[in-house]
């Protein structure tokens, strides 16, 4: 039957390696909704429009058409029928994606799409911000994942291969971004298991959500 599981939690607190695992091991679908983000982000940039004009970077969301998988074994994402799979995790992309996820305008269309893709889908494993406050509220299992700033860093310092301090420094620009912005803001949903990962490992993660769904 139906089964939404919504991950959220800050950048590098495992969400994508976990969500992964758990979407593969329970034969469900994923969907990363950052890469969402992202790739309207890439849009926007190659657009040259102006990242401050709201109006402008909505009409290139609203104009573009994006398309994302949702195999968790391996999903492309495409922008015009360009595969952008590789630039969308590049520096320039993490640089404006949060200006570009704070208009909402670029919010309302890509939570409809999300919503649709989760309908479509059945049983699946979304990861990202706003996932059980406002794409999925009716979730069967909401999860909150943090980890400590030094291993936030540490974590995806080691995966995009770039210094601990500078990868620091950006995480904590993102966050503060996310969670002040307006509209959708990163926040924990009152009804989320909040799990600190910091100490834990991935299989560890993935086992402790696969007995809370089968609580
Ligand atoms: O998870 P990831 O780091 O790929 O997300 C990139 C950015 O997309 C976040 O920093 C945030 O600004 C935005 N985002 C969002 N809402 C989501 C997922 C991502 O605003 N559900």
């Amino acid at each position: 039957g139906r089964c939404v599981v919504a991950v959220d939690g800050p950048s590098g607190s495992g969400k994508s390696t976990v969500s992964r695992r758990l979407a593969a091991g329970l034969g469900a679908r994923y969907l990363d909704t950052g890469a969402m983000y992202r790739a309207i982000t890439w849009a926007v940039l190659r657009s040259g429009v102006d990242l401050t004009d709201a109006a402008a970077v909505g009409k290139v969301a609203e104009e573009v058409e994006l398309r994302i998988g949702t195999d968790p074994q391996g999903y492309a994402v495409t922008v015009d029928g360009v595969n952008v799979d590789r630039e969308i995790r590049g520096p320039e992309v993490t640089g404006a994606v949060s200006a570009v996820a704070a208009v909402p305008a670029v919010r309302a269309l890509l939570v409809a799409r999300q919503r649709e893709l989760i309908n479509h889908a059945g049983r699946i494993v979304v990861e990202g911000r706003d996932i059980g406050a406002v794409v999925a509220p009716d979730a069967d299992l909401k999860v909150y994942l943090t980890a400590s700033e030094a291993a936030r860093a540490r974590r995806r310092s080691a995966e995009d291969a770039v210094d601990v301090a500078a990868t620091a420094a950006d995480l904590a620009r993102r966050d503060r971004l996310d969670s002040t912005r307006t509209v959708d803001p990163l926040r924990q949903s009152a009804d989320a298991v909040e799990l600190d990962t910091t100490e834990l490992g991935i299989d560890e993660v993935v086992d402790r959500l696969r007995g809370l769904l089968t609580e």
